[in-house]
């Protein structure tokens, strides 16, 4: 029998998971009223994916790395086979792995797996009954909580997707114009307050539209995901590379002068064009014009530095295209003789 205090807990619980749709704020909850129903010390929730790899840790304990070591013992048998699994004194367990250094010790474990639709999604952990051992009925109530919870995250997951999609571009995975806008004004902002730099590097394909008419439009596609690539491989974490529309990308580079973006732009441009592609048994490469403006030396804001970053793309372009060339007019490391007439 549940009492009221165990209804009312798992009511607040399930009331706060059904308005909330932040991923850390939900964990934060779970582990709490998983503490404070069964009266743990400590508890943890472990997500999984399909194939069973723990692709995320929360514990009351802080940091959750602190143990995943279990996880790759006692919890990860339970977890394979979905069942639950109390005990009084985990370290008795037959496949228990041991703490590492100055892990704090932990007894009574009580472990129920989270389902959804009959499939695992992970498992919620509750430590250390305090006062005595976790009873069948603790089990009851954490599967009732992991019911809860299971429905929550699969509301979260969803949300987050939703939000993913509608970020990024679905070919390349990269960035969606309306984002890159949005970060790039952030970036601009954050510049102008502390009196930093931000580069900008607008990317175009060179005769883009003549590899389409020879080998088709979805091996186009497949040249488009191949820079995409090439882009994240030659930027910082902190840089943002984004699909600027059709063949057209953009890449962000917070608190980078001019002479330091034209490098990121030289290494794209170079990587692009040794980059080998096969289509139809032949080889082929293709080569990208950069042009490279940086706030505030080239624009005074968001607009006119894509103006100015997209003149230079332009400039490149008419000067013989596989090159970078900056705002200020001056030709970089390019393959041609700048043409000064067309300037
Ligand atoms: P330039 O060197 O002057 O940039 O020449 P270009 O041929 O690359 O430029 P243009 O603007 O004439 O053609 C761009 C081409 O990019 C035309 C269009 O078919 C192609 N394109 C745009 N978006 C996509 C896409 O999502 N997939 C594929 N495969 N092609 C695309
Ligand atoms: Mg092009
Ligand atoms: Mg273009």
């Amino acid at each position: 029998m549940k009492t009221i205090r165990e209804l009312n807990i798992l009511n607040e619980l399930s009331a706060s998971l059904h308005t909330s749709l932040d991923r850390e704020s939900i964990f934060e909850n779970i582990v709490d009223k998983t503490r404070e129903l069964l009266k743990a010390e400590k508890a943890a929730i472990v997500l999984v994916d399909r194939y069973g790899r723990v692709v995320d840790f929360y514990t009351s304990m802080g940091p959750a790395g602190n143990c995943k070591h279990l996880l790759t013992g006692t919890l990860k048998r339970a977890m394979e086979e979905i069942t639950t699994l109390r005990t009084d004194d985990v370290t008795k367990e037959p496949a228990f792995v041991g703490f590492p250094p100055n892990h704090p010790q932990i007894k009574s474990i009580l472990m129920v797996p989270m389902l959804l639709r009959g499939e695992p999604i992970g498992a919620i952990i509750a430590t250390d009954k305090k006062g005595g051992s976790f009873t069948e009925t603790d089990e009851d109530l954490l599967l009732n909580l992991a019911f809860h919870s299971a429905l929550a995250i699969e509301k979260v997951q969803f949300y987050e997707e939703i939000l993913k999609m509608a970020s990024t571009d679905g070919l390349t995975g990269l960035i969606n114009h309306r984002t890159f806008q949005e970060k790039l004004q952030i970036e601009i902002d954050r510049a102008r307050r502390f009196g930093h730099k931000v580069s900008l590097l607008m990317i175009d394909i060179d005769h883009f539209k003549k590899f389409n008419d020879t080998y088709g439009h979805t091996n186009g596609d497949e040249v488009l995901k191949r820079v995409a690539c090439i882009l994240q491989d030659n930027i910082r974490s902190i840089d943002l590379a984004a699909r600027y529309g059709g063949e057209e990308f953009a890449v962000v580079l917070p608190q980078v002068s001019l002479p330091g973006a034209i490098v990121v732009a030289e290494r794209i441009r170079k990587k692009t064009e040794e980059h080998e592609l096969v289509f139809n048994g032949k080889k082929e490469h293709v080569t990208v014009s950069i042009g490279v403006a940086t706030f505030p030396d080239d624009a005074s804001d968001r607009e006119e530095l894509i103006d100015n970053a997209d003149k230079a793309l332009y400039l490149a372009k008419r000067t013989g295209r596989n090159r970078v060339c900056a705002f200020s007019e001056e030709i970089v490391n390019g393959k041609h003789e700048p043409n000064p007439t067309n300037v």
